[in-house]
């Protein structure tokens, strides 16, 4: 058969840029595809400060390093969401919209997208308020009232940076502790801008046109509020892209990807690394570990079975 690459590589994050990173220095040949421009995650944090190596760096500038890291090894990135892997009597057939390659091995690299809140007013206020992204949108908000949803380290890192523009930034946490890195809440503590609305959970987001507030309810004593802002951030976690491989890999109870220490799936030839997996710690440092422990698997199972 004629193969196109050796490996495929979906998805185009900090796991993906890696595992690009190994294969192509390992002189196979690969592809990855990307739906969007390549970053993933990262490339919408303002900074980075516990990426070893860089004390803080912005989000674009270290994913452009590693961009520019995988062209220097000639790996070749190509834009294109991939709908279906099927697997075929040797490799797999990697479809996305308008095309299909050949491949030897695939590497599932998709990441997560933020989880929705699923409460009325939050899908129709999107771009009118409604913001998953702080460095997308933070501008939009100069001198006005914002809330942030979620007391983990996104929602607290966002606050943070939303104070560069707002005139104040409200964290509604459902909890009375928030579960960001100590490190994050002192930060948030120490700013002026950030209050905290703690064992509060958003019922609806209020307004016609534009986002006008957020009906509140106190979990202390159940009243219930209209708490007025102009935006609405919400970080509330995030779910796993696995929707095209539901019917083919192993996926866990958060609906990542299952794999051996090796980054195997169920399916021998498909590996998956980064946010993608069902695992312990979600960091850019541990992805890319990953993305370099499935590439060189890869590597090792085309060298055993090609
Ligand atoms: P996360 O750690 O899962 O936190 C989600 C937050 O949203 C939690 O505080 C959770 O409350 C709250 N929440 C969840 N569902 C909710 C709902 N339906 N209504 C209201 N609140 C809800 O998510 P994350 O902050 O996006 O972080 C994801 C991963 O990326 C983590 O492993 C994190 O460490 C990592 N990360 C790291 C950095 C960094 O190292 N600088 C930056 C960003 C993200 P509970 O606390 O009550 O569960």
């Amino acid at each position: 058969m004629n193969f196109n690459y050796d490996i495929v590589i979906l998805g185009g994050g900090p796991a993906g840029l890696s595992a690009g990173i190994y294969s192509s220095r390992a002189r196979l040949k690969t592809l990855i595809l990307e739906r969007q421009t390549p970053g993933g995650q990262v490339l919408i944090t303002d900074k980075v400060e516990n990426y070893p190596g860089y004390i803080s760096i912005a989000g674009y500038e270290l994913v452009d390093k590693m961009v520019q890291q995988v062209r220097n090894f000639q790996c070749e990135i190509k834009m294109g969401e991939v709908k279906e892997i099927i697997p075929l009597e040797k490799g797999f057939k990697v479809k996305t919209e308008g095309e299909e390659f050949l491949t030897k091995s695939v590497i599932v690299a998709t990441g997560r997208q933020p989880r929705r809140l699923n409460i009325d007013g939050e899908i129709r206020l999107i771009g009118r308020g409604v913001s998953y992204c702080a460095t997308c949108d933070g501008a939009f908000f100069r001198n006005k009232k914002v809330a942030v949803i979620g007391g983990g380290d996104s929602a607290v890192e966002e606050a943070i940076f939303l104070t560069k523009y707002a005139s104040e930034v409200t964290i509604i946490h459902r909890r009375d502790e928030l579960r960001a890195a100590k490190y994050l809440q002192e930060r948030a503590f120490q700013n002026e801008k950030i209050k905290f609305l703690y064992s509060h959970i958003p019922l609806k987001i209020v307004g016609e046109h534009f986002v006008e507030g957020i009906l509140l309810k106190n979990l202390k004593d159940e009243s219930e509020f209209l708490f007025e802002v102009d935006g609405v951030f919400i970080f509330i976690g995030s779910i796993p892209n696995t929707t095209f491989v539901k019917d083919l890999l192993n996926l866990g109870e958060g609906g990542g990807i299952i794999t051996d220490e090796k980054m195997e799936t169920n399916i021998k030839g498909i590996f998956a690394a980064g946010d993608v997996r069902e695992k312990f710690l979600y960091q850019i440092a541990t992805a890319v570990g990953e993305g370099a422990i499935a590439a060189v698997a890869a590597e090792k199972y085309i060298e055993n079975n090609f």
